[in-house]
């Protein structure tokens, strides 16, 4: 039996990595005051169908749906703000604080063709700011995102956009409509498709034709109207306070309809035609199209198979070692052995011994394989004498112990390797 194509085991050896990445991730989202929240893997297909956009990648043909045994659509989440908002809105989290700061961490779902870095279950770090349209959290949370990728000490660099709002988008969406039309022909057939109805969509699109054809279209930073011309200035300030550097990038726009003002990407060129470490923007609309009232937010979303790819391809990382193994000659010295284990551990200590009855040697080399930081030697003569050599790994200084009830004197030799 194997694996689904585009899901993936996390083997021990990553998975150090992965913990090293939410660590961080958690700690700085909680230094600007995120919470965690965790929401539901399974939603309504709704939910997905009214935030994200029926004419959508996602919604069209990415979606992990199906009719459950009550005859219900059912989706696999293929993002975290849907179902982050419908928690918020269902809990009526906006009565908690003025501005809500959820953050959660778990697997998507999209069936997309599987690459590096492109999967089918894959995880993201999802943020939410709720109940504020200053610029000033547009910046705040992108600086936050930013900060991030420079503690995790990867290289990406940011890109801005606005995507205008209900008053001047439409303005936008005509003059591209007549400019995509007008070229129909040389579009994609997907792009065919999409220039009437979702002309954004197509200047995402990756094929060399359309691409060409985009880089002559209208900028949509030419038809914002002045408060979201504005908005996009104050965060331009603001980022540029925090020296924060970035490239505005006016045919940036996101694969999800809901976002209006500021969206932003983070970019990497070390992951081929996976760029994309981390997206996010300003949706306004979206808690109000949900049945919630008319509070604006903000997010993104940082893909961790991505970090993960990114610090894997700079460094090694391993795993760590016990603190102390306890190697064991004879049946009494292993039934000692066993409960110094436990007290060990109970200690808060990370403890390891053999339980296959091996001869000292092989049992040195376990501990060596394992990256013990000590050993502690423990024969029937050792037992009798009430002492016991400790051999530091790295240096391989030994010292004796004594073995006492307590074993106050292990427990403060061991308290130095840490
Ligand atoms: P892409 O352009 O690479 O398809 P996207 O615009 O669809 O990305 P978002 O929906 O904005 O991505 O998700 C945010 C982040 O989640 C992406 O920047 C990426 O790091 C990660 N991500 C998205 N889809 C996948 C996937 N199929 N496998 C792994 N990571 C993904
Ligand atoms: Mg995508």
């Amino acid at each position: 039996m194997q694996a689904l194509k585009g899901f993936k085991d996390i083997l021990p050896d990553e998975v150090v990595i992965w913990q090293r990445v939410e660590e961080k991730a958690r700690d700085i989202f909680q230094r600007f005051g995120f919470e965690e929240i965790k929401v539901p893997i399974l939603e309504r297909t709704e939910l997905f169908a009214r935030s994200i956009g029926e004419a959508t990648d996602i919604v069209e043909k990415e979606m992990y749906t199906f009719t459950d045994r009550n005859g219900e659509s059912l989706t696999m989440r293929p993002e975290g703000t849907a179902p982050v908002l419908r928690a918020f809105i269902e809990h009526a989290l906006h009565l908690r604080r003025p501005v809500s700061r959820l953050f959660t961490i778990g697997p998507m779902f999209r069936h997309e063709r599987p690459q590096k870095g492109r999967l089918r279950q894959f995880h993201q770090l999802s943020v939410e700011a709720l109940g504020a349209d200053h610029p000033r959290l547009d910046a705040e949370v992108i600086a936050m995102a930013w900060l991030l990728a420079v503690e995790l000490e990867l290289t990406v660099s940011l890109e801005l956009n606005s995507l205008g709002c209900p008053e001047c988008r439409p303005d936008y969406r005509r003059q591209l409509v007549d400019y995509l039309q007008a070229r129909r022909e040389q579009l994609c057939d997907d792009c065919k498709r999409r220039a009437s109805s979702n002309p954004l969509r197509v200047l995402d699109c990756k094929s060399a034709n359309c691409r060409r054809i985009n880089a002559d279209a209208p900028s949509i930073l030419d038809a914002l109207c002045g408060p979201c011309r504005q908005h996009l200035e104050a965060v331009r300030h603001d980022l540029d306070a925090l020296a924060i550097p970035y490239r505005l990038n006016p045919f940036m726009v996101r694969g999800l309809d809901y976002y209006n003002r500021t969206t932003f990407e983070l970019l990497t060129d070390a992951l081929g035609a996976q760029s994309a470490v981390g997206a996010g923007g300003r949706y306004d609309g979206l808690i109000k199209q949900l049945g919630g009232q008319d509070l604006p937010g903000i997010g993104f979303a940082m893909g961790m198979e991505r970090l993960v790819l990114l610090i894997q391809e700079r460094q090694q990382i391993t795993p760590v070692g016990p603190d102390l193994f306890i190697a064991c000659l004879g049946e009494p010295a292993a039934a000692y052995g066993f409960t110094l284990l436990h007290q060990c551990r109970s200690r808060g200590l990370r403890a390891a011994m053999d339980l296959q009855g091996r001869g000292l040697k092989s049992q040195m080399k376990q501990a060596d394989r394992l990256g013990a930081r000590r050993v502690l030697i423990l024969g029937e003569d050792e037992l009798n004498q009430g002492r016991a050599v400790l051999r530091d790994m790295t240096d391989k200084s030994e010292k004796s112990v004594v073995l006492s009830d307590d074993q106050g004197e292990l427990l403060s030799a061991l308290a130095g390797t840490n």
